[in-house]
């Protein structure tokens, strides 16, 4: 055990927490460069009316690292020092750092899913189809728009896609003509349909994606979702939400410690986990 007085301590906090790999892979990370000593991350459930009161204690007790999930990322905002830009414009924060006493707000989602795609594809100019218009979505909508491309969103409740692609200065579409999916390069599931109690549904009918697609499903519950099954399938390219999981996590492992993310190793320890 090298964890002593002197170990920075970062946390996650959520409601629930519990399932959370945040610590497993951040651990894993600190373990794979020798920092080990001097961090450490853990979890803790904080209900939505405690949050200024975990923000707080954050202050008084020198934590370092404050990881924000669900249903944290927006009403944390407002007990900060400080929000960093990116984060201002996506309307969230999954990352607070501790930097000497001052509280400093970040958003790396959004990178969980450039940083994936791009491994594959080029985003500019890209017909990008967003499905969904909550808070994953938000970050989606500003990664590819950062990265110059062509977003439609389609959501359950048609107002909120509107809200949403006015605010952000992109394209509503209703899909009520099918056939338009197979329009897209890329297409991108941000709501919860595909995870429990929902994991025998899609959240659009599969039957015009083709092979020169590429399918990203942000659900990491079950690790391949019907959706992404049914995509491969046809031919697609598929990305699964552990992928977002590690890329949001290693971004925001490098805000934490100031080092270059073992990518491998926090990797590993996800797929070791599903
Ligand atoms: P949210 O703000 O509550 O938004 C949920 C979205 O899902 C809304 O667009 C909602 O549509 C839609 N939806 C829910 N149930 C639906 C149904 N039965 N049929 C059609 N649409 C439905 O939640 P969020 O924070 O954006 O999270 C959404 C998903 O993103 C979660 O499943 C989570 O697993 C995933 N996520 C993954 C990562 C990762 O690291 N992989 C990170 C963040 C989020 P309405 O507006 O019509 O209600």
């Amino acid at each position: 055990m090298k964890i002593s007085a002197k170990t920075k301590t970062c946390l996650i906090i959520g409601d629930p927490v519990e399932h959370s790999l945040s610590p497993a892979m951040h651990n894993a990370g600190y373990l794979a460069l020798g920092i080990d000593d001097q961090f450490v991350f853990l979890g803790a459930k904080v209900r939505v009316e405690d949050v200024g009161a975990a923000v707080q204690s954050m202050r008084k007790m020198g934590i370092h690292g404050l990881t924000c999930t669900i249903p944290h990322k927006v009403e944390v905002m407002k007990y900060l020092d400080e929000i960093d830009e990116t984060a201002r414009k996506i309307g969230a924060v999954n990352t607070v750092l501790n930097k000497n006493g001052k509280l400093i707000g970040f958003n790396t989602d959004w990178l969980g899913v450039v940083i994936p795609l791009e491994k594959i594809t080029t985003l500019l100019d890209k017909k990008v189809l967003v499905l969904g218009a909550g808070g994953a979505a938000r970050a989606v909508v500003f990664g590819l728009l950062k990265r110059g491309s062509k977003v439609s969103i389609f959501n359950r409740t048609k107002q909120k896609a509107i809200d949403l692609a006015k605010e952000f200065n992109c394209q509503e579409i209703d899909l009520n003509v099918e056939s338009e999916i197979s329009n897209f390069d890329i297409i991108i599931n941000t709501t919860s349909v595909g995870m429990k109690p929902l994991e025998n549904e899609t959240p659009i009918s599969t039957e015009f994606i083709h092979g020169r697609q590429i399918v990203f499903d942000t659900v990491y519950v079950p690790f391949e979702t019907r959706f992404l099954k049914e995509a491969k399938k046809r031919g697609a390219k598929i990305i699964n939400g552990i992928e977002m999981l590690l890329y949001q996590g290693t971004a925001q492992f490098e805000i934490y410690t100031g080092q270059k993310a073992p990518e491998e190793a926090m990797k590993r320890v996800l797929y070791e986990k599903n």
